[in-house]
C-alpha cells in the first residue's frame, strides 16, 4: 500500500459523515462493504467542522470515523478542507474573498471562492494542512492526500493586481521589451511603468482588451494557483514521502493550464461529469487528455455520479447499466480508480438531489445501490491486474492550452470558435474506428509517433515548427488545419504567409480565411478517387489557399474560391503533411483517416463490427483489452486464431465473438490457438 502503489481498482468515493450521527456512519460500514467501497475520500468540505474558530481544532470527530473505516478495511485518500473556507475566515479576513471580472467583491457562501493569492488564505490552508499532517501521517489506512477541490477561481482584486504586475515584471524585465511583446503601439496603448498595467476585467472593457494581457492574466492565474497549492502539498509530502498527493481537476479544463498544474502533482486526478447530450468519444478524449498530463501515466477518475447530475439544465437519469460502461470507459483509458461523488446524498444544500450511491431512501435495494454494487463487487474480482497499465499509441494528437486560450480570444474570424470541440472533431474520426490515440503536448517527442495531428495549431512555440519538420522529413505523417501558424507565444502574427514557419513542410500559403454563417455551407470535390463519395459538405471556416509544392486531393465546388484547393498533401523527405483548409463533415475525414492509417500501417487491436469501444493497457502482467459496446445492438470482435481470457468471466475466446448490447470484456492474452 505504500509508495503511493495499490494492486486494486480504488471504488467508491466522496465521505462527508460531518452530515450524519453515529447510527447512520455505522449503516453506512454496513453498505459499503456490501457495495465493495474499497476507497473512501473525506473530509472534503469540512473546515468549518475542524477549524470553529481560528486556530483551535476539533478533529477527534475525524479520528473516529478513520478508526471505523480502518475496522471495516476502507482504505482513505485524505483531503484538505481548504476549498471551502469557514464563514469566520471570510467576516475576518475579508482579503480572502475574490473580486470577480465585473469588480464586484464577492461574498461569502460559495466553495472555491477565495482568492489564490490571498496570503492570509495560504497562511490559514497551510496551517491546518500541517495539523492534517502530523495527526494523520501514520494512519495505516492512508493511500494519499487530495489538495482543496476543483481549483478554477479567477480573481481580480488589487493583491492579484499587484502579484500580476511583479509576475509580468520577472517574465519580460524590461517595460520596452514587453510593449513590444504585447504589441502595445495598437490603438496607442504603450505603457511607461509596470505600476498602469491594470487587469483585464469589465471594468476596462473586456471585448475591447488586447488579448495579449488577457493571455498572460490565464498563465499568472495558473502561475498563482500552482503556488497555491504547493503551499499544502509541500507540508503533506514532507511528513509522507512516500504517498501521492494531488488535486482533483474540475471536469471544465479550460480554466488553468493542466499540463503545469499537474506537473506539480504525483498523479492527475479528475471529475467526470458528461453531460447527458455528450458523445461518447467527448469523454473518451477527455480521459485521454488526463492520460497526458503524466506522460501516459495512469490517472484518478475523482469524480462522477453514480446517477444523475443535479446542475444539469435536465438531469437525466443514468440508464439500466450505464454507470458501468462510463466507469469501464475511464479504466479502459488509463483510470485506475472509479470514485464517485457521493456516497450518501445529502438532504439539504446545493446539491442534495445529485446521485449518490445510498439515495435519500437509504435502502440497499435500488435501481442504483444494485449497479454499483455489483460493478464494486467485480472490480474485486478483477484483482487491479491492469492497474498503472499503459495505452500504446502510434497517432499523436497535439493539444495545447496556451493555444486554446489564444484561440478562443480572438477577435475573428468566427465567434463560433471553440478549441476542445474542433480537437474533438479531428479525435472522432480515430476514436470511432478504435485506433489508439496519444495527447501530446507541443514539448512531447515526436519520434514516438508516426502521425501527428494538430488541429488549429495556431500559436507554435518556439522549435516546435522545426521539430514538427524534422518529424515529417524522417517519415511522419503530419496532419495540419485551417487556423495553423498564426502567432508566436504573445498572439503576435507571423509576417509572411500563414502557416507561418510551416509553410515549407506543408507546401502551401493561406491567403485569406471565410468565415461561414452557422447554417452556411460550402462543398469539397475529392480528386484522387480513393473516398467513397465525389462531395462532401464544409463548413465554419474555408482556407482560401495556394498550393506551392502541394498536391491538391479536395477542391472547393462553390462561392469565388470553387476551383482552388480545400484539402493537399505534400511529400516532404520520406514523409507526408495533410493540410485540410475547411471543417469537413466527418465522413470524409474518417475516410481520409482511413487511408492514411492504412497506409502507416497503424493496425487495429482487433477487427470489429458494431458501437464497440476498443483500447488496450499494459503493463507487468500483460495486455487488457477493454471492449465496452455502447450500442444498443449486438456487435462482434474478431480474435483470429489468438486464444484470449475474459477476465470479467474466467471463460477463454478465440475467433469471432458476438458482443451484447452493454457488454464489457476485458481480455487478457494466453496465446495461440492449437489447430
Ligand atoms: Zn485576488
Amino acid at each position: 500500500m505504500k509508495n503511493g502503489k495499490h494492486s486494486f481498482v480504488l471504488f467508491g468515493g466522496d465521505y462527508n459523515p460531518d452530515q450524519w450521527d453515529r447510527a447512520t456512519i455505522e449503516e453506512d460500514m454496513r453498505l459499503f462493504k456490501k457495495a465493495g467501497v474499497n476507497t473512501v475520500t473525506l473530509p472534503v468540505f469540512s473546515w468549518a467542522k475542524l477549524e470553529p474558530e481560528e486556530g483551535v481544532y476539533h478533529f477527534e470527530w475525524l479520528d473516529e470515523i478513520l478508526e471505523l473505516l480502518w475496522a471495516n478495511q476502507i482504505q482513505v485518500i485524505l483531503s484538505t478542507p481548504t476549498s471551502a473556507q469557514p464563514a469566520w475566515l471570510s467576516a475576518k479576513y475579508p482579503e480572502v474573498l475574490p473580486v470577480d471580472i465585473a469588480g464586484r467583491k464577492r461574498t461569502h457562501g460559495m466553495r472555491v471562492f477565495f482568492c489564490v493569492n490571498s496570503e492570509k488564505y495560504r497562511e490559514r490552508a497551510a496551517a491546518i494542512a500541517a495539523v492534517m499532517a502530523g495527526r494523520y501521517k501514520d494512519y495505516p489506512g492512508l493511500l494519499g492526500w487530495h489538495v482543496a477541490n476543483e481549483y478554477g477561481t479567477y480573481c481580480y482584486c488589487e493583491n492579484c493586481q499587484k502579484k500580476f504586475r511583479l509576475w509580468l515584471k520577472k517574465q519580460y524585465r524590461t517595460l520596452e521589451n514587453l510593449n513590444e511583446k504585447w504589441h502595445t503601439a495598437f490603438w496607442g496603448r504603450t505603457l511607461t511603468s509596470f505600476e498602469e498595467i491594470m487587469l483585464p476585467t469589465e471594468l476596462n472593457d473586456d471585448y475591447r482588451f488586447n488579448p495579449a494581457i488577457q493571455l498572460d492574466y490565464m498563465r499568472f492565474v495558473t502561475a498563482s494557483t500552482i503556488e497555491c497549492y504547493e503551499n499544502e502539498a509541500r507540508i503533506l509530502k514532507k511528513a509522507t514521502p512516500e504517498l501521492p498527493v494531488f488535486t482533483n481537476i474540475s471536469g471544465y479544463i479550460k480554466k488553468l493550464n493542466q499540463f503545469e498544474l499537474v506537473s506539480h502533482m504525483d498523479v492527475a486526478g479528475w471529475d467526470n461529469y458528461p453531460s447527458p447530450t455528450d458523445e461518447r468519444s467527448f469523454s473518451a478524449l477527455k480521459h485521454d487528455i488526463m492520460r497526458a498530463l503524466k506522460d501516459g501515466k495512469s490517472y484518478y477518475v475523482v469524480e462522477q455520479s453514480p446517477n444523475q447530475q443535479n446542475w444539469q439544465p435536465y438531469n437525466k437519469l443514468k440508464r439500466p447499466g450505464e454507470l458501468r460502461k462510463i466507469a469501464y470507459q475511464g479504466l479502459a483509458r488509463g483510470a485506475d480508480s472509479c470514485l464517485y461523488f457521493q456516497m450518501r446524498q445529502s438532504i439539504g444544500g446545493q446539491e442534495k438531489f445529485h446521485g449518490a450511491l445510498i439515495s435519500h431512501s437509504g435502502r440497499d435495494d435500488t435501481r442504483i445501490f444494485k449497479e454499483c454494487m455489483d460493478l464494486g463487487n467485480e472490480l474485486q474480482l478483477l484483482d487491479g491486474s491492469f492497474v498503472a497499465g499503459r495505452t500504446a499509441a502510434e497517432v499523436g494528437i497535439l493539444f495545447d492550452w496556451d493555444n486554446w486560450w489564444a484561440l478562443e480570444l480572438c477577435s475573428g474570424p468566427t465567434q463560433d470558435m471553440n478549441y476542445l470541440e474542433q480537437v474533438h472533431h479531428y479525435y472522432k474520426p480515430f476514436y470511432y474506428q478504435n485506433i489508439p490515440v496519444d495527447i501530446i503536448k507541443q514539448t512531447s517527442d515526436f519520434s514516438k509517433y508516426k502521425t501527428i495531428v494538430a488541429p488549429l495549431l495556431y500559436m507554435i512555440k518556439e522549435g516546435v515548427a522545426e521539430r514538427l519538420e524534422q518529424f515529417v522529413k524522417a517519415g511522419g505523417t503530419l496532419i495540419a488545419t485551417y487556423m495553423t501558424g498564426y502567432v508566436d507565444e504573445n498572439d503576435r502574427c507571423i509576417y509572411g504567409a500563414y502557416p507561418g514557419q510551416l509553410r515549407d513542410v506543408l507546401g502551401i500559403w493561406v491567403e485569406e480565411v471565410d468565415a461561414l454563417f452557422p447554417e452556411e455551407r460550402n462543398y469539397i470535390r475529392v480528386k484522387d478517387g480513393h473516398e467513397p463519395q465525389n462531395s462532401y459538405e464544409s463548413s465554419f471556416l474555408c482556407d482560401v489557399l495556394h498550393t506551392e509544392s502541394a498536391q491538391v486531393i479536395a477542391e472547393y465546388t462553390e462561392d469565388f474560391y470553387a476551383g482552388m484547393p480545400a484539402v493537399t498533401v505534400n511529400c516532404y523527405g520520406q514523409g507526408k503533411a495533410y493540410y485540410i483548409g475547411t471543417q469537413t463533415e466527418q465522413d470524409y475525414l474518417s475516410s481520409l483517416v482511413r487511408n492514411i492509417c492504412d497506409e502507416k500501417g497503424h493496425s487495429l487491436i482487433f477487427e470489429f463490427k458494431g458501437e464497440l469501444e476498443i483500447t488496450s493497457r499494459e503493463n507487468e502482467n500483460g495486455i487488457f483489452t477493454f471492449i465496452i459496446n455502447h450500442g444498443s445492438q449486438t456487435g462482434e470482435i474478431d480474435l483470429k486464431n489468438k486464444r484470449y481470457k475474459n477476465i470479467l468471466d474466467q471463460k477463454s475466446y478465440s475467433g469471432k465473438i458476438q458482443i451484447s448490447s452493454a457488454q464489457v470484456m476485458v481480455l487478457l492474452g494466453e496465446g495461440e490457438e492449437s489447430l
